[in-house]
């Protein structure tokens, strides 16, 4: 097979980033791997999706990349972790596929989101498909965990208009029971973000029995309050439409019986970040 090719039948284009998608490209090489990272001329892709209206302003197509170092608990695709797991795809492919949407994205208010998966674990290559669809007059939206932020300079940053950032947690020992990883570089890539006033959403997945103690979403609420570029916090409640995910990856499942929160306990949620002046939704 042509590498810079998907497989036959792995549509780049997908429906919905909940289907699972596994080891398409398991046979390249390593040495293929690190020159994609390095130069950020192909990236691995789990898909495209079309039509989001919830990962960024107006309407929007999602660039769903393969690779995380992250293992949070909630996870809803865990097929993303694997970089392997995902479609190999020149950046000209990518810009391609990017072009054929770009007028009905400014039509509907909308851009390109770039979200994973981790996209900065494939930083050159989210900042080349930033940079076209910047040169295309598409509106650019990053979605990431924020714990690689250091990758990207200040240019960089010049090619993202909004940054989606997900703070899953306060407490450093939860931080790490949540996700495997430290929260200080997330906190220290916001603070960046904030110095240069770069928009900011907080995301915060609301998950009953692991992110719902009021006082630790409060020490989030606090510290986005203090930052002057927040402009919404969204409060995503957990749900298991990844569930089937960590079964077909024959991956452990700590949340199998844990049920989506209620209404009201979302928008009890909701109300802790308002009560620090924050546009939360
Ligand atoms: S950061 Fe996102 S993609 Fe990575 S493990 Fe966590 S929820 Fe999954």
């Amino acid at each position: 097979m042509d590498n810079n090719q998907p497989e036959k039948n792995v549509q780049l284009v997908a429906e919905s980033p909940y289907i699972l998608r596994k080891d398409i490209s398991k046979d390249t090489p390593e040495i293929d791997i690190r020159t994609a990272l390095a130069t950020g001329n192909t990236g691995f892709l789990h898909s495209f999706t079309t039509g989001s209206a919830v990962d960024g302003p107006g309407i929007r197509i999602v660039a769903w990349t393969s690779g995380c170092q992250f293992k949070c608990l909630y996870c809803h695709n865990p097929d993303t972790w694997k970089i392997k797991n995902g479609i190999q795809v020149t950046i000209e492919k990518a810009t391609a596929t990017l072009e054929k949407y770009s007028e009905g994205l400014k039509i509907m208010a909308g851009g390109l989101t770039i979200s994973g998966g981790e996209p900065l674990l494939q930083d050159r290559f989210t900042v080349n498909l930033f940079g076209a669809a910047k040169k295309m007059g598409i509106h650019t939206a990053l979605d990431t965990n924020g714990s690689l932020g250091s990758r990207l300079s200040n240019d960089d940053l010049e090619k993202i208009d909004i940054v989606l950032l997900d703070i899953k947690a306060w407490y450093p020992e939860n931080h790490r029971r949540l996700t495997g990883y430290e929260i200080a570089p997330v906190i220290e890539f916001a603070k960046r973000l904030a110095e240069i006033k770069k928009r900011v959403w907080i995301r915060f997945v609301m998950v009953p029995g692991y992110t719902d103690n009021p006082d630790e979403i409060k020490m989030i609420a606090k510290f986005a309050s203090g930052l002057i570029n927040v402009e919404r916090v969204d409060v995503l409640p957990f749900h298991q439409l990844g569930r089937y995910k960590w079964k077909e990856l024959n991956l452990p499942y700590a949340l199998e019986d844990v049920k989506p929160p209620a209404p009201e306990q979302v928008d009890h949620i909701i109300s802790i970040f308002r009560a620090e002046g924050l546009k939360a939704v």
